[in-house]
């Protein structure tokens, strides 16, 4: 039962039921989830557009329908969309300044598949420019806030989609990850945030990055909710040559909440030097609540784990300056106004339009890539890069699923690792291997430390989201931490957890 719970607070799948039994409806939500943006954003800054007229106009064309038998998987759910995924008519800026105004002429495959499901796109979500970053500090319209501390960063790169979902701005999200920036930030706000397979969702319309790395995920309240929007999302779209027609099956009908007899592998690199006590004592707590469901939970060893994020740090550079080379001043985006000739064009542009960071992996891309350097630096690393893939296939040759933490600490004060570029990449360490490797990862609530949300990664074999979600369910039905949510945001911070929300 729904409770008291406020609207802007249950799970989409709740939603749906709601409207199904004509309890309410996506008008009424859609208000409702306007109301807490307009007390919440002052706070938090999780969104840089909206568009409140066309979101309602679009909830009112759903009011009748949402509850039919028919009524599409999203029918009137109210969905947050990371501001580098191409929404037609509306700016999509990477969190740049360089695309400052952009407003694509087309939809990313995501957005058409989400408006087919009837979703209600409420708005463009905050993210480090074009998703560089691990804190959303590095957005060139300033900080999104943790809901749970808006002292702290709520985590990068979709820290606007995590922000929006814990505090009730949206119902889902979609966010994108490269080396961590759905997992990081869905375990630094309490909300799950998966990463699919490479491949396994389209990639047409996603601002590339790095386009060996980057795959489209949700963000939800809960297991069941993050498996409903994979479901609308994932599959085979002939405008993405790499997207995979691997089967996609309703994830969500498929939780049955029993893990008994899975071998689940915890992975030993993980819990190494540089984790933080209180995040090791949830995770490891979550292990032994996998245990008593009856799973059989042993050490497993990645023995190249720890080359991860040097290897990252080479490939997705390089593959960032050849794909940020396309902004140039000529075809869209910024243009500087004191142009001479070409070459000063392109500099002066690149010069205004790009902040500190993407200059920084723009020139360590560059750098890697130039004649003398590219076998010791880009070679080496894509060789490190299919040792990783091997670790995980050995691994997955003994275990159905891996787990481990996401983050080595909870959410850092926001400034505290901005000057210090290689503490914050630090912040992926337990996430890019999965990156590297091309395989699913989910990160879902396990508790708190010092007040902080802590995330339990679950890792699943290529293509099989499904056992890997299960697993996640089976633990989230068993604990309390996905009914939690943050008390509204104050400006001066500190907000204490208010506990189980009525609805659990
Ligand atoms: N924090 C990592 C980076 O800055 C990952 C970013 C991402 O997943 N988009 O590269």
């Amino acid at each position: 039962m729904s409770g008291a719970a406020a609207l802007p607070d249950l799970p989409a799948w709740e939603l749906r039921r709601l409207y199904h039994r004509r309890e309410t409806s996506p008008g009424e939500v859609v208000r409702a989830v306007f109301e807490r943006i307009d007390a919440q954003e002052p706070h938090l800054h999780a969104y840089l557009f909206r568009d409140r007229e066309a979101s309602l106009a679009e909830a009112a064309r759903w009011d009748g329908a949402a509850g039919r038998d028919d009524a599409p998987p999203l029918a009137g759910i109210p969905v947050a969309v990371k501001d580098n995924i191409c929404t037609r008519g509306w700016p999509t800026t990477c969190g740049s300044r360089m695309l400052a105004g952009f407003k694509p002429p087309y939809d990313a495959t995501v957005i058409t598949r989400l408006r087919r499901a009837g979703a209600i796109i409420v708005g463009k979500a905050n993210l480090d420019e074009f998703a560089m970053g691990s804190s959303t500090e590095n957005s060139a319209f300033g900080p999104t806030r943790n809901p749970w501390d808006p002292a702290r960063v709520p985590g990068g790169t979709s820290g606007g989609p995590a922000a929006a979902v814990a505090a009730g701005e949206a119902a889902l999200a979609l966010g994108s990850d490269t080396g961590g920036s759905i997992r990081q930030p869905a375990a630094f706000c309490g909300v799950v945030g998966l990463k699919p397979t490479y491949g396994r969702v389209s990639r047409y319309g996603l601002v590339a990055f790095a386009s060996s790395l980057d795959q489209i995920g949700p963000l939800a309240r809960d297991v069941r909710d993050a498996a409903l929007l994979l479901h609308v999302i994932a599959g085979r779209d002939p405008a993405d040559s790499t997207s995979s027609d691997a089967e996609v099956v309703p994830y969500h009908d498929r939780l049955t909440g029993t893990i008994r007899g899975l071998r689940l592998g915890v992975v030993r690199e993980f819990f190494a030097e540089g984790l933080d006590r209180g995040v090791g004592a949830a995770v490891r707590t979550a292990i032994e609540t996998c245990r008593d469901l009856g799973a059989v939970c042993e050490e497993v060893s990645l023995p190249h784990a720890s080359y991860a994020l040097p290897a990252y740090y080479i490939v997705a550079p390089a593959e960032a300056s050849s794909n940020l080379a396309r902004y140039a001043g000529v075809h869209y985006g910024h243009r500087t106004a004191a142009a001479g000739d070409l070459e000063t064009l392109y500099s002066r542009t690149r010069r205004e339009g790009f902040g500190a960071e993407v200059k920084r992996r723009i020139m360590l891309g560059t750098y890697a890539l130039s004649a003398g350097y590219y076998e010791a630096f880009y070679l080496r690393a894509q060789r490190v890069r299919a040792l990783i893939r091997r670790d995980f296939e050995a691994a997955f040759a003994r275990f159905d699923a891996l787990l481990g933490p996401v983050t080595p600490t909870a959410a850092f004060r926001i400034g505290e690792k901005v000057d210090d570029p290689l503490q914050m990449y630090l912040s992926d360490v337990y996430t890019v291997p999965l990156n590297l490797a091309g395989i699913p990862g989910v990160s879902v609530p396990c508790g708190f430390t010092d007040g902080l949300p802590v995330g339990l990664q679950v890792i699943g074999r290529p293509f099989d989201e499904g056992t890997m979600l299960n697993v996640a369910y089976a633990f989230e039905q068993a604990t309390p931490f996905h009914t939690m949510r943050p008390p509204p945001a104050h400006p001066a911070g500190g907000a204490a957890a208010r506990g189980r929300s009525p609805r659990s």
